[in-house]
């Protein structure tokens, strides 16, 4: 999505600045008692990881002219080491769009330092960069893009939807690189549905993206240890599962509406923070149908320095960035045909 840096200082953010006064907006208090000491001894049920975090849906803002986004974590909203490796995630909910010449979508942008993932629900979205990279994706389809030193990309509705319209649903993800890798070559991974391996979470079933559970392997290569994937529960069913201590944990609902962790009442839009560092399981009973997006992550452990498009580890280096993608050395995008 677009965070360029120039016009839109609305948009600009520097990690930490402003946290704490941000934080009770989106924040709600977990309403999941801390257990009691018999409970965490008790070996009949298994235990359940702590809440760290609840993160609900905020107002949406325009991200170009086709993203209606809500932004449900970013370094200004919450801790950025607390998400780690992750460091913004936008949802656009469903919304209908008309049909239309033009393609809708952010123009030619920056980004250095991180990864963008986007996750196409409905819709198409089209995505072109500086280094070559691009293509279509569709529904069920994720795209990974790896912008390290540099891409300048833009990203629309693809030709074809815009002239058909219809219901638009997206998620775009940033994952942090380590400092030894925030100049990296930039990367493309165009990864469709029909790669997942599926998941089995008794009455619910899921698609692995990225990372090892259940024996097998998502297609996505990331340059650090990550596990991601989507879990879809018919109404009045349950999903479980354990990921590695210490690695951060983050549930998304998606749409639906259940009880996570035994009492949390959570709906469409929340975002759940596990306890890292405390060993249980996950587990989301569901009311109505619902479907998650579950990202899980080796925590860098490294200063996070975002502003606008660019996230890298100090405050010389985002100056570094703004010049090289003045001087053009991130390179430009071909005219459109
Ligand atoms: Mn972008």
């Amino acid at each position: 999505m677009d965070r360029i840096d120039d016009k839109t200082t609305r948009r600009e953010f520097v990690a930490g600045v402003a946290a704490t006064s941000l934080v009770t907006a989106g924040c709600r208090a977990p309403t999941q008692r801390p257990p009691r000491e018999e409970e965490r001894a008790s070996a009949d049920a298994p235990s359940l990881k702590p809440i760290a975090q609840l993160m609900s849906a905020r107002e949406r803002h325009w991200v170009g002219d086709g993203f209606a986004v809500s932004t449900i974590f970013s370094p200004r909203l919450l801790d950025p080491q607390l998400l780690s490796p992750f460091i913004l995630m936008d949802h656009a909910p469903e919304r209908e769009f008309g049909p239309t010449a033009t393609r809708r979508g952010v123009g030619e942008h920056p980004h250095r330092g991180f990864e963008t993932v986007t996750f196409a629900y409905q819709g198409e979205i089209d995505h072109r960069d500086s280094h070559g990279g691009g293509g279509t994706i569709g529904p069920g389809d994720v795209q990974w893009m790896t912008a390290g030193s540099g891409v300048v990309h833009e990203e629309k509705h693809s030709r074809r939807f815009s002239q058909v319209g219809g219901a638009f649903e997206m998620v775009q993800l940033w994952v942090n690189l380590p400092a030894r890798l925030k100049m990296t070559a930039p990367r493309y991974q165009a990864l469709t549905g029909a790669s997942f391996p599926s998941l089995s979470f008794g009455g619910a079933s899921g698609r692995l993206i990225a990372g090892a559970l259940q024996g097998q392997n998502g297609p996505a290569s990331s340059h650090t240890p990550i596990t991601m994937f989507d879990v879809t529960l018919p109404a009045s069913t349950e999903s479980s599962f354990e990921l590695a201590l210490g690695h951060t944990v983050l549930v998304f609902v998606l749409e639906g509406e259940g009880v996570a962790q035994g009492e949390q009442r959570v709906s469409t839009g929340d975002l759940l923070v596990l306890d890292r560092d405390a060993p249980g399981r996950v587990q989301l009973a569901a009311n109505s149908a619902t479907r998650l997006l579950v990202l899980s992550g080796e925590p860098l452990g490294e200063p996070v320095v975002a502003r606008g498009p660019f996230v890298m580890n100090t405050a010389e280096e985002i100056q570094q960035a703004m010049q090289d993608y003045r001087r053009g050395l991130m390179g430009r995008l071909a005219p459109t045909t």
